[in-house]
């Protein structure tokens, strides 16, 4: 039974959690936390998961849920990442971070915190795309320089963070294969006249439209053929899903930084 409390659980992809960990007879949920003086704050998470009541009510002081957890599953924003990783730390607790869009300060506290307990970071917890950002190191070596590589992303209108961290991390993918630097080479939408392609870069185009749950495209175009890789994610329980086969598998790993592919167990 792995004990797992739940960071923005109002959200999207909270409720969504509430929904997979409360289903899993392997798992228990024993807290849920939201944005501080937030609107669900109060409210029991089964009812906001549309399950009916569960008995855990969403607190907004991650502290007194943190201790409680052998994992913490956290899909909620940059601005909470700092506070839940140092509570994670002070407890020993595992975290299992989906949250995008995170700033370099952010980022190094989940690196800190990983030298003390178990963390998975992932862009996106679908078996789909982490097989996908294997599918595409494995192109991008093997078609080298002779292609332009173009990466593009739709997701929902309420999406804040652009290009998605999906789109971002199979960018890197893709550069690592062909020895580039994301850094330097990434170009992020075009406008006006800017003259013929680099063939060394890598371009990123964005979609925000309507529903869409996510959709990203890497495109690898020669001479005379193309190859296009594609992912479409049609629900958030995919994600869900990923995140709670994570969380049982980081509960029993020594301290380190993981991502979806060790979780698969193609690392
Ligand atoms: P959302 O806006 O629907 O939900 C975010 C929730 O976090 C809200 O309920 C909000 O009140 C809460 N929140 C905000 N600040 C908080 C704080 N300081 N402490 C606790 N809770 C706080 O967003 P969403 O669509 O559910 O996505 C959440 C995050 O997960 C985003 O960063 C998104 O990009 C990411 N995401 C990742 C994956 C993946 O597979 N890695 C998949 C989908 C979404």
């Amino acid at each position: 039974m792995t004990r797992i409390a739940i960071v923005g659980a109002g959200g999207r992809m909270g409720r969504m959690l509430v929904h997979a960990v409360h289903q899993d007879e392997d798992a228990e949920l024993v807290g849920a936390v939201d944005r501080p003086g937030g609107h669900w704050v109060g409210h029991d998470a089964g009812e906001l998961a549309g399950i009916g009541p569960i008995g855990v009510a969403v607190t907004d002081y991650a502290e007194t849920v943190v201790p409680l957890a052998q994992v913490v599953i956290d899909f909620s924003l940059p601005d909470a990442t700092s506070s839940v990783a140092a509570a994670c730390q002070s407890e020993g607790v595992a975290l299992v971070l989906g949250t995008t869009g995170l700033a370099g300060v952010e980022q190094d506290a989940i690196r800190r915190l990983s030298a003390s307990v178990g963390v998975v970071q992932a862009a996106n917890y679908s078996t789909g795309v982490t097989l996908l950002t294997a599918l595409v190191e494995k192109a991008a070596r093997a078609l080298g320089d002779s292609v332009d590589v173009e990466i593009i992303e739709a997701h929902h209108r309420h999406k804040v963070d652009a290009p998605s961290g999906t789109a971002l991390r199979l960018g890197e993918a893709a550069a690592q294969a062909l020895d580039r630097d994301l850094d330097t080479c990434a170009i992020y939408g075009r406008q006006g006249a800017e003259g013929p392609r680099d063939r060394k870069t890598i371009g990123f185009e964005t979609i925000r439209a309507g529903d869409i749950v996510g959709d990203h495209t890497v495109l690898f175009a020669g001479d005379g053929e193309r190859l296009e890789l594609t992912h479409r994610a049609s629900s958030r329980s995919t994600f869900a899903a990923g995140a709670v086969r994570a969380a049982h598998w980081v509960a029993g790993q020594p301290p380190g930084l993981y991502d979806m592919k060790d979780v698969l167990g193609i690392g």
